[in-house]
């Protein structure tokens, strides 16, 4: 039984696709969440070795004859054109992931479209050309998010988690490719040991991370699926780990019938395969849900509304 029905005929009869991306966050994230984040240059350097990573990361794409996807807060471009730009020159793909590594579920509309706006601006002028695809900081998407991507014209979206295949995000003002992404792909839970974010986990070796990420390829090549990975230059490009991503993508393309390729070309792919009718996608209706559900809203005589466990993000 093929786990994966109703696949992507992929370009040149390709058994899946693969898509390398990384989220270059470097330090965006860290003066959000921390006023005080100028004087913890501990943290700072750690973030900051995408600078050292990038070009590394960009030198084993070119010595395999790749190209891949880096998501880059639109700050770090003005902070770090030069990193960037190893990026850019090397014919990856930069797309959007915030203004500062926002977080878009605590914007209102008006806010999340303004930094939208305002990031893409800053990749248009760096780049020569607007961002087409976008992936929400912390995948934080907000209920907001689908319509605002649909308002600037992006192809694709790669934030969610609710299919396996690339599927349809739906609103009334149109509607956005999604390339669906999930942690199992994140180098965070595998590598991350990070006190000032809080997110402390056991450390991996790359073989016990590269079996996951592994695990996820060899079933998306048995099922005509879609690969994505969401790493990050600081984490994964550390010697060992980047040694290990070279050996896998040696693999992979020793087997043969993989398609590397950039998120933009994926998603400009099955956009085309919707429109020749050779691929039908899911779609799904967004946003999920418009406010609470009414369930919790239509008023309960005192002390018999639910109430949900505290300190599981529940704010009011
Ligand atoms: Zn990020």
């Amino acid at each position: 039984m093929a786990v994966l029905d109703n696949p992507v005929p992929w370009p040149h009869g390709a058994r899946c696709a693969a898509a390398i991306s990384f989220d270059m966050d470097t330090d965006s994230a860290l003066h959000l969440s921390h006023a005080d984040a100028y004087k913890r240059v501990g943290v700072l350097s750690w973030l900051r070795y995408d600078e050292v990573a990038v070009p590394r990361i960009v030198e084993v794409f070119d010595h395999y004859g790749i190209h891949g996807t880096f998501f880059v807060p639109a700050w770090c471009i003005e902070r770090y054109p030069d990193t960037v730009q190893t990026v850019v020159e090397s014919g990856n793909e930069v797309a959007h992931h915030g203004y500062l590594h926002e977080s878009a579920r605590d914007q209102n509309r008006d806010g999340e479209l303004y930094w939208l706006q305002r990031s893409i601006r800053v990749i248009e002028q760096f780049c020569g050309k607007r961002p087409t695809g976008s992936r929400a900081p912390y995948a934080n998407y907000s209920h907001y998010s689908t319509d605002l991507l649909v308002q600037e014209g992006f192809m694709y979206d790669s934030s969610l988690m609710g299919d396996t295949k690339p599927y349809v995000l739906q609103t009334a003002e149109g509607s956005v490719i999604e390339l669906p992404i999930d942690w199992t792909m994140d180098d965070w839970p595998h590598y991350a040991h990070a006190p000032d974010f809080g997110y402390l986990m056991p450390i991996s070796a790359p073989e016990k991370a590269m079996e996951v990420y592994l695990a996820e390829f060899e079933a998306a090549y048995e099922g005509g699926g879609l690969w994505v990975t969401i790493w990050h230059p600081f984490v994964t490009g550390r010697p060992a780990r980047l040694a290990s991503v070279a050996k896998m993508i040696e693999y992979m393309q020793s087997i043969g019938g993989v398609w590397f390729a950039t998120m933009e070309e994926i998603a400009l792919h099955v956009k085309q395969c919707i429109e020749d009718g050779s691929y039908q996608p899911r779609t799904v209706p967004m946003p999920y849900y418009e406010g609470p559900i009414p369930e919790l809203t239509e008023g309960f005589p005192k002390g018999l509304a639910l109430r949900g466990p505290q300190g599981w993000g529940n704010t009011e």
